[in-house]
């Protein structure tokens, strides 16, 4: 596939990976609401926003909460997860992300942000890459969440482009999903278990050739 014109990211897991810190902020929340919660638990909250995620947590626990203790709970998680992330770095920058997002700016790629962290630009910030991004559309920006695939449509619009001259590298289920009901071409990278869904795998952007692309 040539003539891409665009390089569309999700943050968590593919630039960065804060997961821990998720699973952090996550673990306290639900021992404040008395629910146990796994890392397999964990996993199914990959690439969910924190609206859904805490309504998952609080089935696990077949739990209801008012509206106000709800967004409190929101509220509490995203603290405890600031906190943890307040140290973030270009050194947390997963393997091959600095070299690739240069390349792509030196190749006139344009490049943005799909994400449905609505900490996304902070995060960026922190990682001192948000220089390199065209357009930045977080969980702010978008209405539903992935598997949907407005996140990424919105950023392939925001640049004047036609999803077929976009690629998308994510590293959930719900992210490939949503890439490919786009109508992009799926990168999935670093998740075994995109392996037979992606339309490309790789196990790091390290592996990825711009070249054959462009
Ligand atoms: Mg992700």
């Amino acid at each position: 596939m040539a003539n891409v014109k665009a390089l569309l990211f999700d943050l968590d897991g593919v630039l960065v990976s804060t997961e821990k810190n998720h699973f952090i902020a996550w673990c306290e929340t639900a021992r404040t609401l008395g629910i146990s919660f796994s890392k397999e638990d964990n996993e199914a909250l990959k690439g969910v926003n924190r609206v859904d995620s805490l309504k998952q947590i609080l089935k696990l626990g077949n739990k209801t909460l008012s509206s106000e203790a709800f967004e409190s709970f929101l509220v509490f998680k995203n603290k405890i997860y600031l906190d943890s992330i307040s140290t973030l770095s270009e050194a947390d920058l997963l393997p091959g992300v600095h070299a690739l997002l240069r390349q792509a700016q030196s190749m006139g790629v344009k490049i943005g942000l799909g994400s449905s962290s609505k900490n996304a630009p902070m995060i960026l910030d922190r990682l001192g890459v948000k220089r390199f991004f065209d357009v930045v559309i977080d969980g702010n920006g978008v209405t539903y969440p992935k598997p949907h695939p407005e996140v990424f449509l919105n950023g392939a619009k925001a640049l004047g482009l036609d999803p077929s001259e976009c690629l998308v590298f994510e590293d959930a289920l719900s992210g490939v999903t949503a890439a490919k009901e786009g109508g992009f071409l799926s990168i999935g990278v670093g998740n075994p278990l995109l392996q037979n869904v992606a339309d490309v795998y790789l196990n790091n952007l390290t592996e990825f050739r711009l070249e054959a692309y462009v």
